[in-house]
């Protein structure tokens, strides 16, 4: 039976309302919603607190922020880009319900990710590699900066008793579906794809891809498309990709400080032809001078290094069986801290 409200029956010329367990939903363009203020309650995350089209829900340790209209959530402050902007649904901030159960529940409670296994093993895949030289700066190409990062990541997870493979150590072109391919044929392992990105205008920082759940544009592209809707390998991974997600661009924007431009959402091959949870990440702009300079200093891929082990790490802490529910990535006074702890709520 609807749940209705007196504040949501003015809703209701522009919004069906339904009840569903704990959950008030609320259609709109033609998608499902939830109310923040909901999300608040299920989460623990205390009282909606609205100034103008800010957003906050805030508790000691956690912090959701968003804006109406705007795609873009942080979550202890950590930048994630919606698949739907934040919704004022008949006077309720709201979030679509595909960013609640791809992103908000797989982030906020990674111990309850089902599919989840134990990681055992990485595959590290620095981008591009022969005639393939990637984007190039002033100092130096894509293709040698990803193999670097890789090598000294490889070293530091085999360090760190991890099984790492690579789909390639040397100066050579892979084609990107044999890098997925080598992904899938892997049990309990993570993909990590190591790429830094180019723009022809000043775009600097840091950020993270993940695949697209189905049905929601990819952010690579214009969208919506048709082919958002075919089914992907990797969708099976929809909760783990997140949540590695959450944890290696935590640690890429804390220990780097460089300008978080968030986790987003694409269908590269190497992301949705691999039944391997994985993520995307691009460690700064070749094309940006100041990110060129960075990235071209063995210290900056070396952090970038230590970041891939602890990502790796924080994941599965976050996700493992019987392991602390609580995963918590280093943090500077300035940076963000991700990921989240788990509080069972029902
Ligand atoms: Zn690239």
């Amino acid at each position: 039976m609807p749940r209705l409200t007196p504040l949501l029956l003015l809703l209701l010329l522009t919004a069906r309302v339904f009840a569903v367990g704990d959950w008030t939903l609320l259609k709109y363009e033609g998608r499902d919603y939830v109310p923040l203020a909901n999300v608040g309650t299920f989460y623990q995350l205390g009282n909606l607190q609205q100034s103008g089209s800010s957003l906050v829900l805030r508790t000691a340790n956690r912090s959701l922020r968003g804006q109406v209209g705007s795609p873009e959530l942080y979550i202890n402050n950590l930048k994630f880009i919606l698949s739907y902007p934040v919704a004022e649904v008949g006077g309720q901030p709201a979030i679509s319900r595909m960013d609640l159960t791809k992103l908000l529940e797989p982030v906020l409670r990674p111990s309850r990710i089902q599919s989840s296994v134990s990681v055992e093993t990485i595959l590290l895949d620095p981008g591009h590699g022969g005639h393939d030289s990637g984007a190039l700066s002033l100092f130096g190409c894509e293709k040698n900066y990803a193999l670097d990062v890789a090598l000294r990541a490889r070293d530091l997870l085999r360090a760190a008793g991890f099984r790492v493979y690579m789909t390639r150590s040397s100066d050579r072109f892979v084609p990107l579906e044999e890098r997925a391919a080598m992904a899938s044929r892997l049990p309990n392992a993570l993909f990590i794809s190591i790429h830094f990105n180019a723009s022809g205008n000043d775009a600097t920082g840091v950020e993270t891809f993940t695949l697209a759940p189905r049905g929601v544009p990819s952010m690579a592209n214009d969208g919506p498309a048709l082919s958002d809707f075919v089914p992907c390998a990797g969708n099976v991974r929809d909760a783990e990709n997140i949540a590695l997600a959450c944890a290696a661009h935590a640690t890429l924007v804390c220990n780097s400080a460089m300008f978080d431009r968030g986790i987003k959402r694409a269908r590269f091959v190497v992301l949705r032809e691999s039944a391997t949870p994985g993520v995307l990440i691009e460690g700064g702009f070749l094309s940006n001078a100041n990110d060129a300079r960075r990235i071209a200093t063995a210290a900056y891929r070396q952090q970038m290094a230590i970041s891939i082990l602890q990502a790796v790490q924080n994941y599965r802490n976050a996700v493992g069986p019987r392991l602390p529910v609580a995963s918590v990535v280093p943090r500077n006074n300035s940076g963000p801290t991700v990921i989240t702890t788990t509080t069972p709520s029902q």
